[in-house]
């Protein structure tokens, strides 16, 4: 597991690695559909991501061996996205493991939001009134380098590998929480057999009112939006909530558009969640293209989060002083339904902190 106390840049052992490796890929998944195979075939190598992309590995300055603990993770569709031979590509920018990751930094650390603070049932993360969050997996489709739970310790949240029962006890046993949010990891990437099983044991609990969802993998692997899928989203018993994930305008084409057409039509409510990163979406222009390019897919922009100081992100950080600048000017163009809140999550208040809209 991950120690915090050693405070070396060692990103824990084995364990940790496993706990973040799609459920998917796993042996005892039978026939895999196209979204698992998807999965399996992501690159994890960085050598090989640079060479598609006609950059130099010699020349791109990367990570191999040092990041053993986060490796690298990015769905092929995802880097068919991706600008030819720009090593300041803003979706290649947030994947590619860097040596500034390895410089520390103070007041960057392994749980920027205290997060084993709320974290008494495993599994179960409940800090705001009415709402807890359920950690299914440590799997993502996408290794984001500014992940803030990036050193969460999967391997002791044991929603993890499908043994929900306590964190469905907790719930059941508190009437104050009206909504789940399915989080992770990513729960799209469990099967859906699994988030039918999950679903059930929910759909018991008579106080629950909304089930809401926390995924990227619809943007990074759009393959993943399929009619099993469709199909468990449009028989849920409540009105389902998914809050996707997408930085810049160019991670929504015409796959990502068609997916979240279908993901509407379940009639679930699509929002956005996106994180304002140096060197990604720090301009004017890249988050006004990003609000439109989610309006021609059908989602709303929900919050822009400034980075949570996880360590080895310290070079993703946007001053507040500049984020504020900003949402100023893309308030002047855009309708307001277009423009997120920018929010940055604080530990220990009772709402995530809304400093502009
Ligand atoms: C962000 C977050 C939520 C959801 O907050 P909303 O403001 O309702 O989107 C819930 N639980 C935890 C632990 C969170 O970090």
């Amino acid at each position: 597991m991950i120690t915090a106390s050693t405070g070396s840049r060692q990103h824990g052992g084995a364990s940790h690695v496993e706990a973040l490796h799609p459920e998917a890929l796993h042996p005892e998944a039978s026939q895999p559909e196209l979204w698992q195979s998807e999965l399996a075939d992501a690159v994890t190598d960085p050598g090989e991501l640079l060479q598609l992309l006609g950059l130099d590995p010699r020349q791109v300055p990367h990570l191999t061996a040092a990041l053993a603990g986060f490796p690298l993770r990015v769905p092929r569709g995802f880097v068919r996205r991706m600008r030819h031979a720009d090593p300041e590509d803003p979706l290649l920018r947030q994947v590619l493991p860097g040596a500034a990751e390895l410089i520390e930094q103070p007041g960057f650390g392994p749980d920027p939001l205290a997060e084993h603070r709320y974290h008494q049932v495993p599994g179960l993360l409940h800090k705001y009134r009415g709402r807890a969050l359920l950690i299914t997996t440590g799997a993502c489709a996408v290794h984001c380098r500014y992940c803030f739970r990036r050193e969460f310790p999967y391997g002791q949240a044991a929603a993890e590998g499908g043994r929900w029962s306590a964190a469905l006890a907790a719930i059941a046993a508190d009437p104050s929480i009206e909504e789940v949010i399915l989080s992770g990891g990513d729960p799209l990437t469990l099967r859906t057999a699994r988030l039918e099983q999950l679903s059930a044991g929910l759909a018991g609990i008579s106080h629950l009112r909304r089930l809401r969802l926390h995924t990227r993998t619809p943007i990074v692997l759009p393959e993943r939006v399929d009619d099993a899928l469709l199909r468990w989203l449009s028989e849920l018993r409540w009105p389902c909530v998914i809050v996707l994930h997408a930085n810049h305008g160019s991670e929504i084409d015409d796959a990502v558009r068609a997916a979240a057409r279908r993901l509407r039509a379940t009639g679930a409510t699509l929002l956005n969640q996106s994180v304002l990163l140096a060197g990604v979406n720090d301009s004017v222009s890249a988050l006004e293209g990003l609000s439109l390019a989610l309006w021609s897919a059908g989602v709303l922009p929900y919050y822009l989060n400034l980075l949570d100081r996880v360590r080895g992100s310290a070079h993703f950080e946007v001053t507040e002083a500049r984020a504020r600048a900003l949402m100023a000017e893309l308030a002047g163009r855009l309708p307001g339904y277009l423009v997120p809140r920018l929010v940055r999550d604080l530990a220990g208040s009772a709402s995530k902190t809304v400093l502009g809209a």
